[in-house]
């Protein structure tokens, strides 16, 4: 804690890039008070006093004087004193977070009311319901949120005043109900913490920031930042605004707005508004609300206010923003801005249309989508033609084609989905507590709520199927069930949601793929108009990656099929042919043969009968793959894979002895597959190991990719093949191997009168090679990473095993957040990649560089390879457009 340092911000003094400092919604308040918009006065503590708090469990000494300082003047500004007796100033005290956590902190409104200032607020608006209505909301919140009492106590006290009173909703109950309502509520928080609600409006508020701080660390916030990978140190600032209010009368309200839509990015009136209410009833989906459009006839003057804000608002942010807003008799007041969630299609949307308007440049653009979101867009989607059930349908809330079983609590959903179902999660509505159960549903459906209810904002957020606000549902969750227009829909019945569409059907229906697959495909078909336009953008934005990116892209792939569709969707080459995938299936047999050969003899006739099925495979790769390099690896495949299990085996041979019918072959099978049992088969008996311990293995393979090149050569092609060794720990195994090849390539070569220029190069995938690299180089014409067994040996975790053990239990911990066989490592296994690349390039200044571990197609790492200045990705053929993505967000 430094002694200079300033813990409290007026919203004059910030601004919108301070959101490290302010928290989004601070500094986003702070650049609209400076943009002159209507913002209600108030002043911001940062985030920093909040990260002293919690180290250490105190507020900073400082922070106590400089509240105080702003606190007098937003009351010199009001003209009002906070909590006074008969003009009071009320505030509200909110959380907020560098990265938008919806519904995930707390919130408090109206501080400053106590059993006299009450009596002001009252004279002040002329209105002795809206007062005490007031001062019961203060206590509700305030002693579920700050004083920690169960919220039902004050739900079922409330039920029970409209059941007495014989009416439905709130609005029924007059000022000498919510009177006996107040003191029922201070009764309960006496009753439940021991001590009166605090009646010094410093001391509410005091204790409000305290408890925003306190809401950093609760478990439903630990569990989105860690699904949302927001680091867990950031903190949340608080806010103090001054309360305006928009439950004054039917010439007050409240809403939310989107200066163009979320979903498909066009321009328009988007929003939400509700008349006579306060903003946390609109966020919560708990009330219906009428579309902003509405607004026009309600207020006029208001709604023109609201357009033109919205307008000022894109232009200065250059994007989508969404907005809080409330309107208090008459006056309309911005509570939030932030440059707003949005599907994916609609980013796309977006970053095209904001470059058409001259507001971005195209390296903009790259930013403003990410690979994920590419991703998602090629999700397949319910295929229209197919024979369906349609039962209901509800608003578009995010995106995608759901089929799961129904459940409706989250308990189940985590349950079921823990045990291999799929499933759709129903809610009338979700509060943040669902969040576990969303996040293991395969999609959402509730029957309350609009486009900005909670369900729709976290679900949009976590790129998760979504229909909201499907009212014909009756959802009972006692008796897990729905009823649709009479059709009743029991738990474990399949439904299948469209977020696109917002349409819910029962049973599973038939999905088909894609739009944006299909214009990778080089299949575009003209279908319906929306997708056409998505697929313009899409084309656009790969484009503009493509012409920046220094990265170049290439596939993992085996055959000829995948090699094309990798081809089509933008592969630059083939980094990574496992040629052990070529021995699976009926060849199976002919490698055990190879792996049981006692002689020189029966190994040499079992070679001779796999090469010209190699070279036949090799064949068709280069001529898919014609012009582009081919990254061809030799054998690696842990022995075990290819020979019978031990246990199913040695029972076989038993009974078989039992019946004294024993067959010679499987006698010997078994003998062999006892030798070559391994523990720890991943490092045992694979990769170059293999090629040194079967003689002829390694140089069967490269004859095979030697005479295939030769002819494509004769058949006018252009292969170009790389020979790559998998495994190599020293630069002995690599030389050995390489002397080996040269001299059948020379042979090749001599016979066919053909030069064939096939580079030889390695895999760097364990750590001694990855720390001798500079040694390996002078063998290797290339080194490609293999970050999945690098991560392997460099942690000591076993890649087939450790994810479905105790991966669960680490990432809850926090120990990371993602695991490290998805996106790489940066300060282990990234910093080996790292001197190796500088080690390798010292020996050889045109070494070629790449990666063809799982980490080639995953974004964050593809922004890592970038910058440690690899040649190339190399990723499964679906994830090359994203790899090229994010390759040219890398380099924009
Ligand atoms: C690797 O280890 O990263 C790699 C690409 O090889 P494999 O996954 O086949 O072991
Ligand atoms: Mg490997």
């Amino acid at each position: 804690e430094n002694k200079d340092q300033k813990f409290v911000y007026d919203f004059t003094e910030g601004n919108k890039d301070l959101k490290d400092l302010l928290g989004g919604k601070g500094a986003n308040l702070a650049e609209m008070t400076n943009l002159g918009l209507p913002v209600p006065p108030g002043f911001t503590i940062t985030t920093e006093a909040c990260k002293v708090y919690l180290d250490s469990g105190e507020e900073p000494a400082a922070l106590r004087d400089e509240v105080s300082a702003h606190l007098d003047a937003l009351e010199q500004g009001m003209g009002k004193k906070l909590g006074q007796a008969d003009n009071p100033l009320l505030v509200s005290v909110r959380s907020g977070a560098k990265f938008s956590m919806p519904g995930m902190m707390d919130t408090v409104l109206n501080i400053g009311l106590s059993d006299v200032s009450v009596e002001g607020l009252a004279k002040q608006a002329g209105d002795e319901r809206f007062a005490w209505d007031s001062y019961r909301r203060l206590i509700q919140m305030f002693g579920k949120t700050v004083l920690g009492v169960d919220g039902e106590l004050f739900e079922d006290a409330l039920e029970a005043a409209k059941d007495a009173k014989k009416v439905s909703v709130d609005t029924d109950l007059d000022a000498a109900d919510w009177k006996k309502l107040v003191k029922q509520f201070k009764k309960i928080v006496k009753g439940e913490t021991g001590r009166d609600f605090p009646q010094d409006p410093r001391e509410q508020m005091d204790l409000a920031v305290r408890a925003v701080f306190d809401s950093w660390n609760t478990d439903r916030a630990k569990l989105y930042r860690r699904q949302e990978r927001i680091p867990g140190d950031l903190g949340t600032a608080v806010n103090v605004c001054s309360m305006v209010f928009g439950n004054l009368g039917p010439d007050s309200g409240t809403g939310v707005a989107f200066t163009r839509d979320p979903a498909s990015g066009h321009q328009g009136v988007y929003g939400d508004y509700l008349q006579n209410a306060q903003g946390e009833d609109v966020v919560a989906g708990i009330r219906n609300t009428v579309p902003l459009a509405e607004l026009e006839s309600i207020d006029k003057k208001s709604y023109d206010q609201l357009m033109q804000i919205m307008e000022t608002l894109e232009t200065h942010y250059k994007d989508l923003c969404d907005i809080e807003f409330t309107i208090e008799r008459g006056q309309l007041w911005m509570l939030q801005t932030r440059v707003g969630k949005r599907t994916a299609g609609a980013a796309f949307r977006i970053a095209t249309q904001l470059v058409d308007q001259g507001l971005i440049d195209e390296a903009e653009a790259l930013q403003r989508v990410t690979g994920a979101q590419l991703a998602q867009l090629m999700f397949p989607r319910f295929d229209e033609s197919a024979k369906v059930e349609k039962i209901g349908r509800g608003i578009a809330a995010s995106p995608g084609a759901a089929v799961g079983k129904a459940v409706f609590d989250s308990y189940t959903a985590v349950k079921w989905s823990r045990s291999g179902e799929k499933v759709i999660l129903i809610r009338r509505e979700t509060n943040p507590d669902d969040l576990d159960g969303m996040i293991a549903a395969e999609g959402i459906l509730t029957s309350r709520g609009g486009k900005t209810s909670h369900a729709a904002v976290v679900a949009r957020g976590m790129g998760k199927t979504c229909v909201c606000g499907a009212e014909e549902l009756e959802v009972d969750t006692k008796r897990r069930r729905m009823t649709v227009n009479g059709t009743v829909v029991e738990e474990g019945d399949v439904v299948s949601i469209d977020g696109s569409t917002g349409k819910v059907y029962l049973g599973e229906v038939p999905v088909v793929p894609s739009p944006v697959v299909e214009y990778f495909e080089g299949r575009m078909h003209a279908g319906a108009d929306d997708a056409d336009e998505l697929v313009a953008a899409v084309h656009r934005i790969m484009a503009y990656a493509d012409r920046v990116r220094r990265l170049r892209v290439r596939a993992n792939a085996d055959n000829a099929e995948d090699a094309l569709r990798a081809r089509r969707f933008g592969a630059q080459g083939i980094g990574l042919c496992r040629t052990e995938h070529m021995f699976l299936g009926e060849r199976r047999e002919m490698v055990e043969k190879l792996i049981l050969a006692d002689t020189d003899d029966e190994r040499e006739t079992a070679l001779e009968a796999l090469l010209p099925l190699q070279k036949k495979d090799f064949v068709e790769l280069f001529e898919a793959m014609d012009g582009l390099p081919v990254t061809v690896r030799l054998l690696d495949p842990p022995l075990h894979e290819f020979l019978p299990d031990i246990t199913e085996l040695s029972v076989r041979v038993a009974l078989a002895e039992a019946r004294k019918d024993a067959n010679e072959n499987d006698l010997r099978l078994l003998q062999a597959v006892h030798r070559l049992h391994e523990q720890n088969p991943m490092l045992g008996l694979r990769g170059v190991r293999l090629g040194l311990v079967i003689p002829g293995l390694f140089t069967m393979q490269v004859r095979a990719i030697a005479e295939a090149a030769a002819e494509r050569k004769n058949a006018k092609g252009d292969p170009r093949a790389e020979i790559m060794i998998p495994l190599v720990g020293t630069v002995q195994e690599l030389e050995i191997v390489r002397e080996e090849a040269e001299q059948v390539i020379a042979e090749v070569e001599a016979r066919t009168g053909i030069e064939l220029k096939l580079a030889l190069g390695t895999m760097i995938e364990l750590p001694r090679a990855a720390l001798t690299a500079g040694q390996i180089a002078e063998a290797a014409e290339f080194f490609s990473f293999g970050t999945n067994d690098l991560t392997q040996t460099v942690w000591g975790f076993s890649r087939d095993d450790v994810e479905a053990s105790f991966f669960t239990a680490y990432l809850e911990k926090g120990i990371f957040g993602v695991s490290p066989f998805e996106t790489i490592d940066k300060d282990g296994v990234g910093s080996l990649v790292r001197n190796a690349v500088a080690a390798g390039r010292a020996t050889r200044p045109d070494l070629k560089l790449g990666v063809c571990g799982e980490h080639g197609g995953d974004p964050e790492s593809v922004h890592f390879f970038h910058e440690v200045g690899l040649d190339y990705v190399s990723c499964s053929p679906f994830r090359i457009p994203v790899a090229r993505l994010e390759a040219g967000r890398a380099a924009a």
